[in-house]
């Protein structure tokens, strides 16, 4: 049981030896395989279980193994709060630096023009909150989803419950169709299951 039978690349294997993750997480190693063969997950897993990792090593292998022909944001991961964000953009460039992979964060409290010069520099991957990725959305075109290949809700339970449900259904649907989606949640409560449904396509389900 170890990340090298996960069939991650070089880049993404040296990343985890650096953070000296010797072997995956329960959830990690249920996680991975499905997701790099294209599945939608539906985990339920708390903080500290190595659900960051579980949905980010899979997702920058796609996007190593399948680069983009033109700039795109590729992938948006969806948290609740500002902190998480914060926390899981940081996860995502510690298992890319060894990648040319480009990750952004897009939160309320910092500058909307220094985010939308970010934005349109087409990053792989968006980290952000609803309420300040909808903004941009609403007031500008910096933000085109269209190459979106892969949409993570992360803590789904507290996404719902800090009132985000408007928004959330807003972005599913500005994003193309055909896409992965993992969701994570620590509970999986009626409205949960309701995202699941709007959101995933033949979810496997996972538990940590
Ligand atoms: P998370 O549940 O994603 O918030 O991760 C909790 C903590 O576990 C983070 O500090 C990670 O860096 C760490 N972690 C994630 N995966 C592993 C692993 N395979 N081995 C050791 N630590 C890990």
């Amino acid at each position: 049981n170890s990340f090298m039978e996960l069939n991650l690349s070089r880049p993404l294997l040296r990343a985890c030896e650096k953070l000296g993750y010797t072997k995956p997480t329960p959830i990690q190693a249920a996680c991975i395989p499905l997701a790099l063969n294209g599945r939608d997950i539906c985990g339920s897993a708390i903080t500290g279980s190595g659900k960051t990792a579980a949905f980010a090593l899979p997702t920058l292998e796609r996007l190593l193994f399948r680069p983009k022909r033109v700039p795109a944001i590729r992938v948006l991961v969806l948290t609740p709060a500002r902190e998480l964000a914060v926390q899981v953009h940081s996860m995502i460039e510690k298992l890319a630096q060894f990648t040319d992979i480009r990750c952004c964060l897009v939160v309320g409290g910092l500058s909307l023009k220094a985010q939308e010069a970010a934005l349109r520099s087409m990053p792989d991957i968006v980290v952000a909150t609803p309420g300040r990725i909808i903004d941009h959305l609403r007031n500008s075109i910096s933000v085109d989803l269209e190459d979106l290949a892969v949409l993570i809700l992360d803590e789904a339970d507290r996404l719902l419950e800090v009132g985000f449900s408007a928004e959330i259904r807003e972005l599913i649907r500005v994003c193309p169709k055909r896409r992965q989606t993992m969701l994570f949640s620590a509970t999986m409560t009626e409205e949960v299951d309701e995202l699941v449904k709007l959101s995933l396509t033949k979810p496997v389900r996972l538990s940590a």
